[in-house]
């Protein structure tokens, strides 16, 4: 049996619990959202723009009380938290501008040689869709499906992370206040074990998930048993490439950030860092020091860089990864102990003399822990990047041109960031290669996710 409750991860002590709804309660929101869809299918862009933008104007407007949820149900920190609901706010906005012009009728280039007076491709939603959404970014992952999802005129299902569900109910409440009919957007209170049902469910069209490996195949071959299409983003151990071209400096400051985000737990977080020789000993330097600089703290404290892991479990799960590496020979170059006192802190650490026969090898680090390679040159470097069973993003740091359209082509992932931090923007697309998942989320591609194109002739 879940238990749903909000534990604060920086005191490790439980502050609400939920009841989790009953079969009944499921099935009358389902019916609900069935009978939401009917009528809210037929409602214009310029209706749904409206709504959309009032919704981005309360998650501006309650900016900092969003913040303190989202900081005592999963231990981010504060200042993170605020910047993440003013993202969704962007995001909101962003598809209630732009949605119209994505899904409108799309003529093929050379209609004539259809036979048809005329032709076309129509974008028309799929019906209710179960989100699937984990913790780490309990605003933004559901979001990222919500504001496309409804701006094409689906209704949204959410099955929330069990830890998160003061944002949960917050989301439904969101969208109900911004002038969205009953129905267009609810939240289900439920555990895992409950997603089966709601998913063979013959009202409830397409599922998207966010979350583990585990809970993508459960989910998507449920759904592929119903031949109910599903977007899937799951895990990633992302790597970040650095050749000796690169600014060092940029490169090794941006590598702490990019490792600490959401105090180590996010799926595009760069987690294996890989460097040239003839630059390593530069970059493990300056990457260290970034590390040892990050003040873990408080999450509620604006000074504090890294606040708690979020569960007993999720920390026990970090050590355990740490435990085995250095059991098989790793270097601790900094952290590797966890702090006393109340809180499920862990520090920003790096190891170094990571080998195949480590778990972390493989596995994804939910936590601030890097693994520091070196390589001799691009091949080498290459490689290793591909040497995983994830494809979410990458990162390659180069000044040279060559090495540029190298990396750019031969690194599989679903996005590849040159001198940057891979990270999600509306106005791009967002989505996983081999096991990080399959299909699409944000930009056009996003929009068009969970929609029938259907294609029109008329003679
Ligand atoms: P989980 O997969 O455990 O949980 C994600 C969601 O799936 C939760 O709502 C959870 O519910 C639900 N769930 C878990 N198991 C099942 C199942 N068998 N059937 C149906 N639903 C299930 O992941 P975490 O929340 O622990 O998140 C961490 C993982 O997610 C990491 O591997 C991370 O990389 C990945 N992730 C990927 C992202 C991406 O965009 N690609 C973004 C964020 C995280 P409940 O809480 O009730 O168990």
């Amino acid at each position: 049996m879940t238990t749903i409750a909000t534990t604060n991860p920086a005191t490790g002590e439980a502050e609400r619990t939920f009841d989790a709804m009953t079969d009944e309660e499921v099935d009358r929101r389902i019916a609900r959202a069935a009978e939401a869809f009917a009528s809210y299918r037929t409602t214009g862009f310029a209706q749904r723009a409206e709504w959309m933008h009032a919704a981005a104007g309360i998650l501006d407007a309650e900016r900092g009380r969003i913040g303190a949820m989202l900081t005592t149900e999963m231990g981010k920190t504060l200042k993170a938290a605020e910047a993440e609901a003013a993202k969704c706010a962007a995001a909101c906005r962003f598809y209630a501008d732009h949605a119209a012009g994505f899904l409108a009728d799309r003529r093929p280039a050379d209609a004539k040689e259809v036979g048809a007076d005329d032709a076309y491709v129509r974008y028309e939603p799929l019906g209710p869709v179960l989100a699937v959404m984990p913790w780490n970014f309990p605003l933004w992952q559901v979001v990222r499906f919500a504001a496309p999802g409804l701006m094409a005129g689906n209704v949204g299902l959410l099955k929330h992370a069990s830890n998160v569900p003061q944002t949960a109910l917050f989301l439904e409440d969101l969208f109900r206040r911004a002038g969205f009919p009953d129905g267009v957007f609810q939240t289900l209170l439920i555990g895992s074990s409950a997603v089966e049902r709601v998913l063979r469910d013959p009202r409830v069209k397409a599922a998207t998930l966010t979350g583990s490996e585990p809970a993508g195949r459960s989910v998507a071959s449920i759904a592929g048993d119903e031949v109910k299409p599903t977007v899937l983003e799951l895990g990633g151990s992302d790597p970040f490439v650095v050749m000796p071209s690169a600014d060092i400096g940029a490169a090794a400051r941006t590598a702490a950030e990019s490792r600490c985000l959401n105090n180590g737990q996010s799926c595009i977080s760069a987690k294996r860092f890989i460097v040239d020789a003839a630059c390593a000993d530069e970059f493990e330097r300056l990457f260290v020091e970034h590390m040892r600089a990050q003040k873990v703290g408080d999450p509620m404290e604006e000074s504090t860089d890294v606040g708690p892991l979020v569960s007993e479990r999720g920390r026990a799960d970090v050590e355990e990864l740490v435990a085995d590496a250095v059991d098989k020979g790793a270097q601790v170059l900094c952290g590797g102990e966890r702090p006393g006192g109340p809180g499920w802190y862990y520090p920003p650490t790096v190891l170094s003399g990571v080998t195949p026969e480590m778990r972390m090898y493989h596995e994804e680090v939910f936590g601030p822990v890097a693994s520091l390679f070196r390589v001799g040159g691009i091949e080498e470097a290459i490689g290793l990047a591909n040497a995983t069973g994830f494809g979410l993003g990458a990162n390659a740091w180069t000044r040279d041109d060559a090495e540029r359209e190298r990396f750019v082509r031969e690194l599989d992932a679903g996005q590849v960031f040159v001198n940057g931090k891979t990270t999600s923007y509306p106005q791009l697309p967002f989505g996983g290669t081999k096991r990080s998942g399959y299909g699409r989320e944000l930009s056009e591609e996003g929009a068009r996710a969970f929609c029938n194109a259907k294609t029109v002739w008329v003679g």
